[in-house]
């Protein structure tokens, strides 16, 4: 078993006025056997959770429980769970079989017990060569694979990956993740994985809990979080390139004003169905946007190829926009006006002080 429950958590670091509010009540249920990412920008507070899920920071305020137990006073290792970090933390004179071993000898396991659990463990993550070497004698994925084996002989209830993967390079970050996914599914242990990388993020998570500035923006499975963001923040954050978020102002009639910013080209008027008059932030996903021979026009700046598609970088009344499309599509010419439509279902709103999505009204 393994669940664990965070009830309006906080993290103040020092006294009185000059304390750094680094998570500021975070609540979130995670059940046993979940795949949980936790991530946000950096300094937003992600490492901070973790290590007080560890029970290696001190929590301001508010519980944490691990199968229902509060463990805000539990020692780090009596809470059964077992911690990777970015940079691996291998013992440098221990061979990959005692770097493994070590903690369950600590503990007192029989020796019998001991080969067993390593054996397994070297076999699940592809170990078993390298049994005798060390560390220095790894590559950096190697080296990252023993740490995992580590925290895997321990048969925690919980693991609690903090960036793991952020010191290996693209392609073997690439792989190591799928290794990570495939070990989650034939162990099933609950994992909290910490990263500030959103490709990361959706391709991990069975669920994503997205932080910004100590806070919760949202919790949710990565297609819904994308497919309907609760914020501007996570409209603005999940997903690359970012979504477009055009600071708009509709009128009593429905009629939006792209404004500009200040010194730039005056604003683009058109019409579509908005949540009420207003400032608002209208968002809508590059790759959600067409050619059209009519519709909102677009000045287009400049075209990047990116081999199978094509990130058109434009203007919409001043305001810039990119489109997203397959490199095979005929792109109207650059330095030329263009149009671009989208589905209403495609666009998203959200309040332009609080960053709040809202629904547009009925037609
Ligand atoms: P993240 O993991 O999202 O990058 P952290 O949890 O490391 O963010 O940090 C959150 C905030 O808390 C940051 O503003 C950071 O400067 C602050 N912080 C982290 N650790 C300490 C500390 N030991 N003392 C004071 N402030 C800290």
């Amino acid at each position: 078993m393994g669940s664990v429950s965070l009830i309006d958590v906080h993290k103040r670091y020092g006294q009185g006025t000059a304390a750094a509010h680094a998570v500021r009540g975070v609540s979130a249920d995670i059940a046993n056997g979940e795949f949980i990412v936790i991530v946000g920008p950096s300094g937003c507070g992600k490492s901070t959770l973790l290590r007080m899920v560890a029970g290696l920071e001190e929590i301001s305020e508010g519980e944490i429980r691990i199968d229902g137990q509060r463990v805000n006073d539990v020692e780090p290792s009596q809470r059964d769970i077992a911690m990777v970090f970015q940079n691996y933390a291998l013992y440098p004179h221990m061979n990959v079989f005692d770097n493994m071993a070590y903690g369950l000898r600590i503990r007192g396991l029989a020796r019998t017990d001991i080969e067993a659990r390593v054996a397994q463990a070297a076999r699940i993550l592809g170990l078993e060569a390298l049994l005798k070497r060390l560390p220095r004698q790894l590559s950096g994925g190697q080296r990252q694979r023993v740490a995992m084996g580590r925290a895997i002989v321990r048969e925690p209830r919980v693991f609690l990956f903090d960036e793991p993967l952020s010191n290996l390079d693209a392609k073997l970050r690439v792989q190591t993740r799928l290794e990570i996914r495939r070990l989650h599914a034939q162990l099933g242990t609950t994992s909290l994985f910490v990263t500030h990388d959103q490709v990361e993020a959706m391709t991990l998570a069975q669920r994503m809990i997205v932080m910004n500035a100590g806070r919760i923006e949202q919790i949710g499975v990565p297609d819904e979080v994308y497919a309907r963001p609760q914020t501007a923040f996570v409209a603005g954050f999940i997903g690359s390139p970012p979504m477009n978020l055009l600071p708009v102002q509709v009128d009593a009639l429905g009629n939006v004003l792209a404004r500009p910013g200040e010194g730039e080209a005056p604003g683009y008027q058109f019409t579509v169905r908005a949540p009420g008059p207003g400032q608002w932030l209208l968002g809508v996903r590059p790759e959600r946007l067409h050619w059209a021979g009519q519709g909102w026009p677009v000045q287009i700046e400049f075209i990047e190829l990116l081999g199978a598609e094509r990130l058109v970088h434009a203007r919409l009344g001043g305001l810039p926009i990119v489109v997203r499309c397959d490199a095979s599509m005929a792109i109207p010419e650059s330095s030329r006006m263009a149009f671009v439509t989208a589905r209403a279902e495609d666009l998203h709103w959200f309040d332009a002080d609080s960053g709040a999505r809202a629904e547009p009204g009925p037609d």
